[in-house]
């Protein structure tokens, strides 16, 4: 079967442009904690254009078509990679590429207008164009996300940087007046792979990109926007379920639920926002004192909950005790303290409200005791 390596290299034109534009629409609808979007939108951009220089040889100079477009070419797909670390959040090595590409320059100028060599151009691309892929498909690996989009991009990587190292070989064996739309079974098998990869890589970031903005969305719903504690709702459904591992289990779990003491007396003397920041100091201070399968939650303004899976009563006074003690020590400025009322499930009994209940009627009476202090449930 035979290509015309022309028609595929437009054909892959085409898509990447299509897939510029959806990238673009991306990086303006997307958060911007999504990185990366723009550089990816830019990259497809360029390697369009690319195409087209590439596409049009013959009818355009020399100079516009092989050097421009190739060089275009080159900084799509550095741009590419660069699009890919600023989404995972690396530093983007903008100075190397620009360098490797910068010094190919005088390469390709020279054997395109001064002593024209297919096979020196080809042997410079396919290095540089080996060297770009596989340093792509190793930040992806190395650093990215595992998750199918992510095996998309290394995949069409890793196939682009092999197709590419083969062909650097196959220079060699080419004259120097031949050219890249010269038909041959090697010829269209590389221009077919390039143009492949490069539309497998772009759906790879678009779905790359979604799975992201879905994590975000899932972590958004989640966890409270001031505090990074987990909101009521998502408490509650993570307790519900421990609580039902417990009555199946027939083993205990403990609640504690904790209210920074005078709290209004903070917000009305020092502002709402030293308030706030007590709030999120609170939370690391307790997050730094909690196990890692304990839950964590805000149930409201300056009220907070933690369950303490497979965890006795006298085990949760003794963690509770060590919140109080932490807080109540803390050198940062407002100062505060925290009432805790604990409680324990009943083993074979898995309702929430009762535990809820309980835990609040202790800390009810470790207000009515002079707050910050800890009480357990009767
Ligand atoms: P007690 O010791 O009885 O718990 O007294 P308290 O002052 O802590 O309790 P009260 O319920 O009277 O006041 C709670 C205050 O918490 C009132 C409210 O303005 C404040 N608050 C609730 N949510 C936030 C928040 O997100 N940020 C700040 N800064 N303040 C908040
Ligand atoms: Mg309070
Ligand atoms: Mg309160």
């Amino acid at each position: 079967m035979s290509i015309d390596p022309r028609t595929v290299i437009l054909l892959a034109g085409v898509m990447g442009g299509m897939m510029s534009l959806v990238l673009f629409f991306m990086r303006r609808n997307y958060p911007t904690a999504i990185a990366g979007l723009g550089e990816w939108a830019a990259a497809a951009g360029l390697i369009f254009v690319s195409t087209l220089l590439l596409g049009a040889r013959g009818a355009i100079s020399d100079l516009l078509s092989v050097v421009g477009g190739n060089t275009l070419l080159l900084a799509g797909l550095a741009l590419f990679h660069i699009g890919s670390q600023r989404f995972i959040g690396l530093r983007p090595w903008k100075r190397i590429w620009a360098g490797l590409i910068l010094s190919s320059l005088p390469v390709m100028l020279w054997y395109t207008l001064v002593e024209p060599h297919y096979g020196v151009r080809v042997f410079t691309m396919s290095l540089l164009m080996a060297v770009l892929t596989a340093a792509h498909a190793w930040t992806i690996s190395r650093h990215g996300i595992r998750s199918l989009a992510s095996y998309l991009c290394i995949g069409a990587l890793v196939v682009q940087a092999i197709a590419q190292s083969v062909r650097l070989f196959s220079a060699f064996g080419t004259t120097p007046d031949s050219s890249l739309f010269i038909l041959s079974p090697a010829q269209t098998y590389f221009v077919t792979t390039y143009a492949l990869c490069l539309l497998v890589l772009s759906i790879g970031v678009v779905l790359m990109a979604t799975d992201k903005l879905r994590t975000e969305f899932e972590h958004m719903a989640r966890h409270d926007s001031l505090t990074g504690a987990l909101t009521r709702r998502a408490f509650l459904d993570s307790c519900a379920q421990e609580l039902e591992r417990d009555r199946r289990k027939n083993r205990v779990s403990s609640l504690l639920i904790m209210d920074l003491d005078h709290f209004k007396a903070v917000n009305d003397s020092y502002g709402h926002q030293a308030g706030d920041r007590v709030l999120i100091d609170f939370v690391d201070r307790v997050g730094g004192l909690l196990r890692r399968p304990d839950q964590f939650g805000r149930f409201g303004g300056e009220e907070f909950v933690a369950l303490l899976p497979e965890t006795t009563l006298d085990e949760a006074l003794v963690v509770a005790e060590r919140i109080r003690a932490g807080v109540e020590q803390a050198r940062a400025q407002p100062g505060c303290t925290v009432s805790i009322g604990v409680a324990t499930s009943v083993p074979g009994e898995g309702a929430m409200d009762t535990i809820l209940g309980r835990a609040d009627e202790a800390l009810y009476r470790a207000k009515a005791a002079g707050r910050n202090c800890v009480r357990a449930a009767a």
